[in-house]
């Protein structure tokens, strides 16, 4: 395809590469990648940052055939990487399966968001990545190879949340579940003193809850519980301490609720409730930079409470904070890898220089918590800082060297980040 201005989702990075290729079979893909000196993923374009653009060459698999075979012996989904997370739920649900969570926006492609680490929320619930079993990825020689755990080294840990350095994954096998019922109730404005008193047990009293905040005195201005109906009642009494059930359905921004999946209560399949945006409904460009940063669950509360003095600097940029629990993952670069882990997300205005000062802020005050930021959101963090807080990362870039060794797959996020 020819070069034409091409961006992100959220229209805050203007894609480099020179062409977007668009291979309709694995072998073409496997040919294009050895026949290219230079080339990196692009999954469905909703990283907020440089991560999957290059100044060379951009390849998207969204031109690959669906797939979708089910193992139900193995419990296991073997998709087209390519494929959103829409697709592949609502395809699950038709059959009667399920995955056991979702990230917030459903049109997100299944290879980026494993990538990069999405997650959802719950404490139970560790990162979409984590529900990979297996994957097949075509390496810079074009050979087309699978990782699974009996692959040695930890192998599959590594390539789970792998920034597009190590190839380009074609299918990946996806852990999955009878499907299940989920109920989503919300609340609003849940005092903070409730939210730093009650943080565990409101996060821990249902199988996925999002706390969305400015860090105004409102406090936790929305409470979604997503209750997986099979499970106790949530037990939690929101409203004795403190905040009042929505009459009707609510945007967590400023958006119309129309997109929003439905609340209420009303139970649903987990396809419908898990992820908090509708995906029948087809989101525009952005307009918005989010950042997100995990830390230890154990400090989410001096993290909030060291966040709300910065509610000035918010005021004017902020559309939503969201507060979610992730379950610790085993994959090398998880944001959530190794430790049970609060997401302090930010949805701010399409503002790129104040954007860049609250996170500067943001990452002053969040230092003593060893804040992971998302690989798919914007960050100030410096290579060294990065190390810190990824300590596989090193090991990590020994198996790019050693499976990429001409850098095929490095663009100028990978070559800043790797040595
Ligand atoms: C509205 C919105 C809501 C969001 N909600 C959440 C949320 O709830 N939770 C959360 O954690 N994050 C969330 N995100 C962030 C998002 O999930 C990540 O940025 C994710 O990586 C985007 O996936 P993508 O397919 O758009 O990937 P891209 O942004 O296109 O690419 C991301 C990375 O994946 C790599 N990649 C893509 N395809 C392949 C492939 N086939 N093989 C190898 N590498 C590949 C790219 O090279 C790049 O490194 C949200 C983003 C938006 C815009």
């Amino acid at each position: 395809m020819a070069a034409t201005t091409r961006t992100n989702w959220a229209g805050n990075v203007t894609y480099r590469a020179s062409r977007l290729e668009r291979p309709t079979s694995v072998a073409a893909l496997q040919q294009l990648v050895a026949a290219t000196p230079r080339l990196t993923a692009l999954g469905s374009t909703h990283s907020f940052n440089e991560i999957a653009d290059t100044d060379a060459v951009q390849v998207t698999l969204a031109d690959l055939p669906p797939l979708l075979e089910i193992d139900a012996d193995r419990r296991v989904v073997r998709v087209a990487a390519g494929m959103t997370h829409a697709q592949v739920a609502a395809g699950l649900e038709a059959r009667g399966w399920a995955l056991a969570n979702l990230a917030s926006l459903p049109h997100i492609s299944v290879a980026g968001a494993v990538a990069t680490g999405t997650h959802g929320s719950g404490v139970r619930n560790p990162s979409l990545a984590q529900a990979v079993v297996g994957l097949e990825v075509v390496r810079a020689s074009g050979d087309l190879v699978s990782v699974d755990a009996s692959t040695p080294d930890g192998a599959l840990d590594a390539h789970r949340v792998a920034l597009g350095a190590v190839g380009i994954v074609t299918t990946v096998e996806l852990a999955i579940e009878p499907t299940f019922q989920v109920a989503t109730t919300v609340h609003l404005d849940l005092p903070w003193d409730a939210v730093t008193e009650q943080f565990d047990a409101v996060v821990s009293d249902a199988y996925s809850v999002s706390l969305f905040t400015s860090f105004d005195d409102r406090g936790a201005r929305q409470v979604w519980t997503k209750h997986r109906v099979v499970e106790p009642a949530p037990s939690v009494d929101l409203v004795a301490l403190g905040a009042r059930r929505a009459d009707g359905p609510v945007h967590p921004g400023e958006n119309d609720a129309a997109s929003v999946t439905e609340q209420g209560g009303v139970p649903g399949p987990w396809s419908e409730r898990l992820p908090h945006f509708r995906s029948t409904f087809e989101p525009s460009t952005g307009a918005e930079i989010q950042a997100e940063y995990l830390v230890p669950a154990s400090s989410a509360v001096p993290a909030l409470e060291a966040l709300r003095p910065l509610e000035p600097v918010f005021a004017p940029l902020l559309i939503a904070a969201e507060v979610r629990t992730i379950a610790a993952d085993t994959a090398w670069l998880a944001p959530s890898s190794g430790r049970q882990s609060v997401g302090l997300h930010f949805t701010f205005r399409r503002d790129a220089a104040a954007v860049a000062d609250a996170v500067e802020r943001i990452e002053e005050v969040l230092a003593p918590f060893d804040p992971r930021p998302h690989w798919g959101k914007v960050s100030a963090a410096s290579v060294e800082r990065l190390h810190e807080a990824y300590p596989r990362l090193d090991d990590f870039s020994a198996l790019a060297r050693d499976v990429d060794p001409i850098g095929r797959f490095r663009n100028a996020f990978l070559a800043r980040l790797l040595s």
